[in-house]
């Protein structure tokens, strides 16, 4: 993916505290739009109270949500993990149910939360979300469960090798299987290459990234209008495409290498990605010549130079992003040099960048020099041409 990725990590690195909200401070705001004496709403309200008191204690499941969701999808409300906090306060964004509006069954309401801060020395209003979450009425009580599952319930299914497709009814089409079986060779290809059993992976078809979000829960979140491509691999092997299109090799990369090697460094996780699957809507080879020319043309510009953020915004025409090229190369450079065990090793590595690379030659003094020498080779893909 491209920017998306990156807009998501800004958009989580605004959390710059991680306390924990206190019962006061986490005061739930009901609009007038709820009915408060309906007794499910009440219910509800009751609950939700309780789930927003507690939802940011990772160290256990929380009680009020559904616990078969942890096993298919991670922590399955991550989004709205810690996000009252931002840069003015750790508590700064206050929650406001906004509606419990009916589902598809009698038992279920969406419930639509929406996250404010108030600045009170400028007296303006800053809306961080406004997301939907789904409860689940039974003898028990209330459960919450995530929009996601709930909003693709119905979308067709299909599944191809390891991947199980997922199609937006938006798209108005059925499975492309020319993608769909470029993507299974090719996923053969990688698995065989780690020497690894393919991994299961849902694979959401979305026609752009609003829609991405959409079925995240999002009715807004301020990175959703801003790119026309994208997509994520979210917790649980769960990719969201929102390029209308079902290959997105660069994000099914990212799943096999959070199994295999889950301390990787970022740059050489993005690199890889980028080196099997391209970035965007382009392959790898595209890219490179990008790269290349770009070279050509800057003689000043240095590798060495953009080593600190995996996702800084670095782009050469608002489509190859440096940092992921510069992550690929050098493992392009380690496949040539040293082969794929050397690559693995470097992937192990928990040291910083360049204690890595140490290994595999690379200094902050040589880093620029060696990687503008190896795109002057022909690109070896690791396993297969692809243009
Ligand atoms: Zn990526």
């Amino acid at each position: 993916m491209k920017q998306l990725f990156l807009l998501i990590l800004i958009f989580f690195s605004l959390n710059g505290f991680s306390q924990n909200p206190t019962k006061e401070n986490a005061f739930l705001t009901i609009s007038p739009m709820v009915k408060k004496d309906d007794p499910i709403n009440k219910e509800i309200i009751d609950t939700l109270i309780r789930f927003l008191l507690t939802k940011n204690k990772t160290n256990e499941y929380n009680k009020y949500w559904l616990q078969s969701e942890y096993k298919t999808n991670g922590i399955p409300y991550y989004d709205i993990y810690n996000i009252e906090a931002s840069k003015y306060g750790p508590d700064f964004y206050k929650p406001t149910l906004m509606e419990i509006t009916p589902a598809d069954n009698d038992n279920e309401k969406i419930v639509k939360i929406a996250y404010v801060g108030h600045k009170d020395d400028t007296k303006e209003n800053i809306v961080r979300t406004i997301y939907n979450i789904v409860a689940n009425k039974d003898s028990s009580g209330i459960t919450f469960s995530m929009y996601l599952n709930y909003i693709t319930k119905n979308w067709k299914e299909t599944k191809i090798g390891s991947v199980t497709y997922k199609i937006s009814p938006l798209a108005c089409r059925t499975l492309n299987m020319t993608e769909a079986l470029k993507q299974k060779r090719e996923i053969a290809e990688l698995s065989d290459f780690f020497g690894c059993k393919e991994i299961p992976v849902n694979y959401y078809s979305c026609i752009n990234p609003i829609e991405v979000f959409q079925i995240k829960g999002f009715d807004y979140n301020p990175l959703m209008y801003v790119d026309k491509s994208g997509g994520l691999n979210e917790p649980g092997d769960n990719i969201i495409s929102g390029n209308n299109s079902d290959y997105y090799m660069h994000e099914v990369v990212h799943s096999y290498i959070a199994h295999l090697y889950p301390s990787i460094n970022s740059f050489l996780n993005e690199g890889f990605a980028m080196l099997i699957g391209g970035s965007g809507h382009f392959g790898y080879e595209w890219h490179r010549n990008k790269m290349k020319k770009y070279l050509e043309a800057n003689p000043n510009f240095s590798f060495a130079d953009h080593t600190t953020n995996t996702w800084e915004p670095l782009f050469i025409d608002k489509e190859t992003q440096i940092t992921y090229m510069l992550g690929a190369l050098v493992c392009e450079r380690t496949l040539r040099l040293y082969g794929k065990t050397k690559l693995f090793e470097i992937f192990k590595s928990k040291s910083d960048l360049f204690d890595t690379l140490k290994e595999v030659g690379l200094t902050k003094e040589n880093l620029n020099e060696e990687l503008r020498k190896e795109i002057k080779f022909p690109s070896t893909p690791p396993f297969h041409k692809r243009g």
